[in-house]
């Protein structure tokens, strides 16, 4: 063996260049100098500082509102957290519910049947929620040890009431399971009241924070069915046990190393909780609600049509428009694109084709960038190919 038989890739010669964009799809979002520049910062080791992560979970639980000890951000984006939570508190054999108001109960669906859970799905109308004897009548059906439900469902522009559904889990000895990946800080969850067992969010969308991190919590009761588990979790990179001692929340003594942690994602993700603390909850739930309104009354005033009808099952971060009659919504968003250097995105899984989609989530989340997006729609409805049939 003497040379080297492939050679050096001409594309990694040249410089990469990254337009500035305005991020306005569903995810991720802009992330703003204060943030990225964390992301710039010199390397610690693996074990990184115990403040740094003691930080971090201390802004995870407040922007969760729990108290929850086993509280800290799994190594990987909003997907990875999905695992974590769905792999350590299932066995094969198992019984799963998954609410499915769009794409992510189906994925929660698949992701426990991987690993041998018998899954049974109860599905909400198009745009719409299910109710709490929905929930009761399947909970008591199935007897499930989990069940799934996507608070904000980007996909269909869907906030999913939550009041109510905790208590019913626990009545059915049933741990309750909720994506606020796209929710969190632009709208209420309050974890500990609302009798959540699991929480998992990512850092990319209202937290502007780089891709790569994802918070996620759990309660004493998830804990206990996690730990005295007859078998293994299915993944040792995402075992809670490690994780937990990694992040220093099991009470023993000595944290070991478990893998290498993402650091510099780390630290981005610290300013972003501080970010938010600085703001204050309720202000920025606040802020994405009226940005929304004026948002949603903008597109209404243009005879563009919600997806959502109910007003009050809006999501105040992603908002779902009825593709436009007679338009190719593909040439919508990339004359939008071309045009405006603005970002916005079709449908996703079971919304394709239907609906446009458009974020406006933590930094993003103002009147300007409202106004921009419905100038930019406008001026695609009117040079866009627009069909007569
Ligand atoms: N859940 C929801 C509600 C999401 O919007 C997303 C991301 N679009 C995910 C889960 C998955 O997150 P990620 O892409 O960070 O893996």
């Amino acid at each position: 063996m003497s040379a080297i038989s492939v050679p050096p890739p001409k594309c990694l010669q040249k410089p990469l260049v990254v337009p500035h964009r305005h991020m306005f799809g569903p995810g991720p979002s802009n992330v703003p100098p204060r943030i990225l520049e964390l992301s710039l910062g010199c390397m610690l080791s693996v074990l990184m500082p115990f403040s740094i992560m003691s930080d971090i979970k201390s802004g995870i639980q407040y922007m969760f509102q729990t108290q929850n000890k086993v509280t800290l951000a799994v190594s990987g984006t909003g997907h990875t957290a999905m695992e974590c939570a769905i792999f350590n508190t299932v066995e094969p054999g198992d019984s799963v519910l998954a609410a499915v108001n769009g794409i992510w109960g189906e994925r929660a669906a698949d992701m426990a049947e991987r690993i041998g859970a018998r899954v049974n799905t109860i599905v909400a109308p198009p745009g719409g929620c299910l109710t709490i004897e929905d929930i009761e009548k399947a909970l008591s059906k199935h007897r499930p040890v989990l069940l799934f439900l996507a608070h904000g469902e980007s996909s269909t522009g869907v906030l999913h009431p939550l009041d109510g559904i905790g208590k019913l889990c626990h009545k059915y000895n049933c741990l309750f399971l909720v994506d606020c990946v796209a929710s969190i800080g632009g709208a209420p969850v309050y974890m500990d009241q609302q009798g959540i067992d699991i929480l998992y969010t990512g850092s990319q969308k209202v937290l502007n924070a780089p891709p790569g991190t994802a918070p996620i919590s759990f309660s004493e009761r998830a804990c206990q069915k996690i730990f005295s588990r007859r078998t293994k979790p299915v993944s040792f990179f995402l075992d809670l046990s490690c994780l937990a001692n990694y992040w220093g929340c099991d009470g023993k003594p000595s944290r070991g190393y478990h893998h290498t942690g993402p650091v510099t994602a780390f630290y981005s993700l610290r300013e972003s909780l501080a970010v938010l603390v600085e703001e204050g909850l309720e202000n920025s739930w606040d802020r994405h609600q009226k940005v929304a309104e004026y948002f949603h009354a903008g597109l209404e005033s243009m005879a563009l049509k919600l997806f959502v009808k109910e007003k009050h099952l809006r999501l105040p971060t992603v908002t779902t428009i009825v593709a436009p009659h007679g338009y190719d919504w593909k040439e919508i968003t990339s004359y939008i694109m071309k045009t405006h250097n603005l970002e916005i995105s079709g449908g996703l899984g079971p919304s394709v084709g239907l609906v446009l989609r458009v974020g406006l989530m933590g930094c993003n989340s103002s009147r300007a960038n409202a106004d921009m997006v419905l100038a930019a729609l406008r001026d695609a409805l009117k040079h866009c190919h627009r069909s007569k049939v």
